[in-house]
């Protein structure tokens, strides 16, 4: 594989990593190499074309061109329909070509920096994946998204949607999803743990990771920082009378607000930090919300939609006056609904509690993919899409045995939404602008391990640190956003005698620390840990793992749906019915989420095909 930077006048070989760049670029000097050969009313129309990127439009036009070198684009176009994909299938020398084409008045023309990614080797025919010709579904991207898309395609819609692959850009999958072990520790870079609700253990279940579920303590305490010291969290309503987190006054204050004594809603769409200062009070958002927003999104509860961010909670107000309203009208209509009975393969998780696996959260993406076998590509980039005529899609990749181009009846596009904006780019400025518009801000994962002698004595009970982790609400003055204990959380993930803490770090309040070096980010965490948790005369920890995350988790903030319905209609507009978008950005961002959105795609896939197939 082999990608370069093309300068007009002198060709030379580096590395273009943004497509958008690339192809805007290449588009923009193939007009001007038409401008330069062309006298003709129709090459002038061709231009018009090029330049509003009605690419397969202008290389009908060309197809009667005179000149060689318009036939040599021609062929480029056709090979692409689109112009990305006519630049991921040309050789390097074809673009030399097309870029040598008659200098003005023999002239060398002023040097135009030109970014094109050029894959040398064959091009990998649809009819040689797997010597299968168009396929059912592409699921690009193999995250959790991605892969339990494809299973809940495997294992619900099997009849509607039998020929499933999935392409993964890196050469492992799981996204996020990132376990180490070394040295007698397992530990998380990503994702650390997930709410096991039904549809992550029936995910869990059917990759037969049943055995290997491992859930925490659920009587074990989540803790908060305030002035100086932890304070536990209240696990069950029992516990509300009796937590120090909150002023009595400021839990008379979220009690009265939860039965609707509060202001109503406001006529906009409100942020989190809004709805719960409205219906909770001061008190439940400073210790409380905000600290778990940062648990949750390392996001600004200022900028974050309720709405989007929080829906379920949100909704409550919206059908029952107020939050304790909603709560007991959403109870009585589950009570008279008849519920499917539950699947009784599922482990039975108590109280409140997260769950992971024995080996670690990639065990499930690791299953997921073992399961699927062939029909999961690695070190498959899609550089570029197109529609054909038959109303199928033609994805091109970037693979290591060179280009390769599926056809397909459905895609589900579960990439990051700023990449899937570059794709789109040449299809629709509308759905790219759209996309274009979620914030990912960088978020680090610091992992480290102290000996158990160096915590504090009264952080420990029984001589062992015991809890889920601890949050920092940012007004009390550390750096990290939250530390998670996790050799407490799960087992063997420590040697014994040592302590295992995973430290999130950065965040939309802090997107500075992707500019730190990884010894400076250990040392911030350090150094907030000596603040509470660990001693201060201790030892300097081990540190194991630096994980700077750059574009971590996509932000849910005011206008979120808004823009994803833009995005949406925006391919109903184009025509890109087959087309549906998946992943974080759309589901919610837990791991939890991830996996109720795959069932819910997959469903949407099963029935798009269903109806085709009657058409
Ligand atoms: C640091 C961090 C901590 C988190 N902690 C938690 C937690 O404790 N609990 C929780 O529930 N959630 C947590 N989350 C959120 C959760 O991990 C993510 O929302 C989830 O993993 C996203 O999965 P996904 O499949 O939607 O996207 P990703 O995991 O981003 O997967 C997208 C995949 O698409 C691939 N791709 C990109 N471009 C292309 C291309 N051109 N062609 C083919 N493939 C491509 C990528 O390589 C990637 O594998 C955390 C996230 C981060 C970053």
């Amino acid at each position: 594989m082999e990608c370069s930077t093309y300068t007009s006048s002198q060709p030379n070989l580096v590395w273009g990593e943004n497509i958008d760049v690339e192809i805007s670029g290449v588009g923009r000097n193939i007009t001007e190499e038409l401008r330069d050969v062309s006298g003709g009313k129709k090459e002038r129309r061709m231009q018009r074309l090029v330049r509003k990127r009605e690419v397969n439009e202008a290389g009908r036009l060309m197809s009667t061109a005179r000149n060689e070198s318009f036939k040599r684009a021609v062929s480029l176009y056709r090979a692409g329909a689109h112009l990305s994909s006519a630049m991921t299938t040309v050789s390097p020398t074809s673009i030399i070509h097309l870029f040598k084409l008659s200098p003005p008045n023999g002239r060398p023309r002023a040097q135009t920096r030109v970014r094109c990614s050029i894959a040398e080797g064959p091009t990998i025919s649809p009819s040689s994946v797997d010597g299968r010709g168009t396929v059912d579904c592409v699921v690009v991207g193999g995250g959790i998204s991605g892969l339990c898309i494809a299973q809940a395609l495997a294992t619900k819609h099997r009849d509607t949607v039998p020929n499933v692959i999935v392409t993964e850009a890196r050469d492992q999958v799981g996204g996020n999803i990132t376990t180490v072990e070394r040295d007698g520790y397992l530990w998380e870079e990503g994702p650390n743990s997930f709410q096991p609700s039904d549809s992550i253990l029936t995910m869990a279940v059917d990759s037969g990771l049943k055995d290997e579920l491992v859930l925490g303590d659920p009587d074990a305490p989540r803790f908060v920082l305030w002035k100086g010291k932890l304070r536990p969290v209240p696990a069950k309503p029992t516990d509300l009378p009796f937590f120090d987190l909150m002023s009595f006054g400021g839990k008379l204050r979220a009690g009265f607000g939860a039965l609707g004594i509060r202001p109503p809603p406001p006529g906009h769409e409100e942020s989190v930090e809004e709805f719960v200062r409205r219906n909770l009070g001061d008190e439940v958002f400073e210790r409380l919300i905000e600290p778990f927003c940062s648990g949750v999104y390392a996001g600004d509860p200022s900028k974050l939609s309720m709405k989007a961010a929080f829906g379920r909670v949100w909704k409550l107000e919206q059908i029952g006056g107020s939050i304790i309203g909603g709560t007991v009208k959403t109870i009585q209509e589950r009570n008279n609904a008849p519920k499917p009975p539950r699947d009784p393969r599922l482990p039975k998780p108590k109280g409140q509690t997260v769950g992971s696996f024995r080996k670690g959260l990639s065990m499930l993406p690791d299953a997921i993919s073992k399961r699927l076998g062939s029909n999961v590509k690695l070190s498959w980039k899609l550089t570029s899409i197109s529609k054909l005529d038959n109303q199928e899609y033609k994805l091109t990749y970037e693979t290591p045995e060179g280009l390769a181009s599926v056809q397909t009846k459905s895609v589900v596009m579960t990439i990051p939404s700023y990449t899937a904006s570059n794709l789109f780019r040449p299809l629709s400025d509308v759905a790219a602008g759209a996309l274009s518009q979620f914030f990912y801000p960088p978020v680090a994962a610091v992992t480290v391990s102290y000996p158990t002698e160096a915590f504090r004595a009264e952080c420990l009970i029984d001589g062992e640190l015991k809890g889920f982790g601890q949050l920092h609400p940012r007004s009390q003055g550390l750096e990290t956003l939250g530390t998670i204990y996790s050799s407490s959380l799960f087992p063997n993930r420590a040697p014994p005698g040592r302590v295992l803490l995973l430290n999130y770090i950065g965040g939309a309040t802090n997107p500075g620390i992707k500019f730190k070096t990884h010894s400076e980010l250990v040392e911030a965490v350090d150094r907030d840990l000596r603040k509470v948790l660990i001693d201060p005369r201790a030892k300097e920890p081990l540190a194991l793992g630096v994980r700077i995350w750059p574009q971590a988790i996509p932000q849910f903030l005011v206008g979120h749906l808004d823009i994803l319905d833009t995005a949406k209609s925006a391919l109903r507009d184009i025509g890109f019915r087959g087309m549906f978008l998946g992943g974080n950005y759309v589901s919610g961002v837990a791991l939890g989420r991830c996996v109720e959105g795959a069932y819910e795609v997959a469903a949407e896939v099963s029935d798009f095909l269903s109806q085709q197939a009657y058409k």
